[in-house]
């Protein structure tokens, strides 16, 4: 059923007894041309760009809980494409741009909002630096501003700018940046690949791997065998579990990262607002929540909940840079676990299992790439190359140091 006005009111009229269900809750059946290992955001855009993009239709979405239960439906729902380094601005951008069209190619209302993401600076070299930053952007087409310190305190008057430690100098900014309601993009992506045909396939927890001949042949799962030609992972913070599997060692570490969200105040947050003195990023909800973040907890785990010392790191933060919120009570924080690599940048790539396919690394950042990643790894998957916009993003750097270190900070996943 498409979602238009006409439903809305007739919906309306019969008291809403009679929507449909977004998408059909599968059974696994005994074998599809490919099985994706993990119902977030990555494994379902896979899913539904796999059927749109490539005719590939014959495809389960195995979910080891319910769908928007890991990192998809815990983030802070930021989305931009402000990176430096050509291995990763293309991905990121193609991502944005399928962001900007994503509600009408899914026919689902996801919230989509650039109200522009600002990243301040507090020094003159990291004014430099920022300079940099858009200029490289520019050279990809991406949008960038410069901001001085009066175009910052236009956007933002109750920023602390003359902080004794940290004053604010200026900050880049995106425009086209912003946010977008996390859960809606699971349910969106669902409803449209269950729509074209595909199994979503709740309660089913990949537990092996068969093999043969140095060929995958199909998943063990919770819910018996499931034969597949193409085995594709996407389960974020649990990938080094599910590639043990296979026998497969990764860089990838896994760690926590918490959220907050304040109780609800009148419009205030113009966009979102990222510290650059530390690690603290701001955005207000619709509903009038002050939803912000950090650092990860530092440790590795698999916990989906965080300590306290990087509460009141994050809190400090704030404080730093807004001191009016230091009378606001916090109403939640959560947990999930961030699928960290050792250069701070994704890998979408095949694995040395023929038919075995890996999407992982995404850090801090992988929300915002999960249309572009979902776009380039069904194309890696129906088509066995790696599509234009990744073809950096490969397993082997790590091996033939070509890192893309888009941070500087080497191989220490809680700076990245
Ligand atoms: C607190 C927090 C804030 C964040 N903020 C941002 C942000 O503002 N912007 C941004 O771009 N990114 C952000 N991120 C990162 C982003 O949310 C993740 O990088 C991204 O969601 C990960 O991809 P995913 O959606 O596919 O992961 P998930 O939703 O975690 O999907 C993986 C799925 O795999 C399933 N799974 C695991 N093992 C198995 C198995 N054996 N069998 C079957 N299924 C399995 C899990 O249950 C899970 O549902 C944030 C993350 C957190 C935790």
């Amino acid at each position: 059923m498409r979602y238009s006005l006409a439903a809305l009111v007739a919906n309306a009229f019969t008291g809403n007894k009679h929507w449909p269900p977004a998408w059909r809750d599968a059974a696994p059946r005994e074998s599809y041309d490919v099985v994706i290992i993990g119902g977030g955001g990555h494994g379902l855009s896979t899913a539904h760009y796999l059927a749109k993009e490539h005719g590939v239709a014959d495809v389960a979405v195995i979910e080891k809980g319910w769908i928007g239960s890991g990192n998809v439906g815990r983030n802070t729902t930021i989305v931009r494409s402000n990176y430096l380094l050509p291995g990763n601005i293309p991905l990121y951008e193609l991502s944005l741009k399928l962001w900007e069209g994503l509600e009408r190619d899914l026919n689902y209302n996801a919230m989509v909002s650039q109200r522009g993401v600002l990243n301040l600076c507090h020094s003159d070299a990291q004014r430099d630096a920022y300079a940099r930053r858009g200029n490289a952007m520019r050279l990809h087409g991406v949008d960038a501003e410069l901001l001085d310190r009066e175009g910052v305190r236009a956007m933002a008057p109750f920023l602390d700018f003359d902080n004794a430690r940290f004053p604010i100098q200026g900050g880049l900014l995106q425009r086209r940046g912003g946010t977008v309601r996390h859960d809606a993009v699971a349910w969106g992506y669902a409803r449209a690949a269950s729509g074209r045909g595909v199994d979503i396939v709740q309660n089913c927890e990949a537990t092996g791997f068969r093999i043969e001949g140095g060929r995958i042949v199909g998943v063990e799962t919770s819910r018996g065998f499931i034969k597949a030609k193409k085995v594709a992972m996407a389960v974020a913070g649990s990938t080094s579990r599910v590639a043990a599997m296979a026998g497969m060692r990764l860089p990838i570490e896994s760690h926590v990262l918490q959220a907050f969200v304040s109780e609800g105040l009148k419009p205030l947050i113009p966009g979102v607002i990222t510290f650059g003195a530390g690690h603290f990023y701001i955005s207000q909800s619709d509903k009038g929540g002050l939803v912000f973040g950090g650092d990860i907890d530092g440790y590795n785990s698999y916990a989906q909940r965080g300590n306290l010392p990087v509460v009141e790191d994050v809190c400090e933060e704030g404080m730093a840079l807004m001191p009016m919120i230091g009378r606001l009570r916090m109403l939640r924080s959560w947990g999930g676990i961030m699928d960290m690599s050792m250069d701070g940048s994704p890998i979408i790539d095949k694995t040395e299992i023929e038919g075995l396919y890996l999407n992982t690394g995404w850090c801090y950042g992988g929300f915002k790439a999960i249309p572009g990643s979902g776009f380039c790894y069904a194309h890696l998957i129906a088509t066995d190359r790696p599509h234009p916009a990744a073809t950096a993003l490969r397993l082997d750097r790590f091996a033939k140091g070509r890192l893309i270190d888009e941070r500087g900070a080497g191989a220490q996943p809680n700076l990245h």
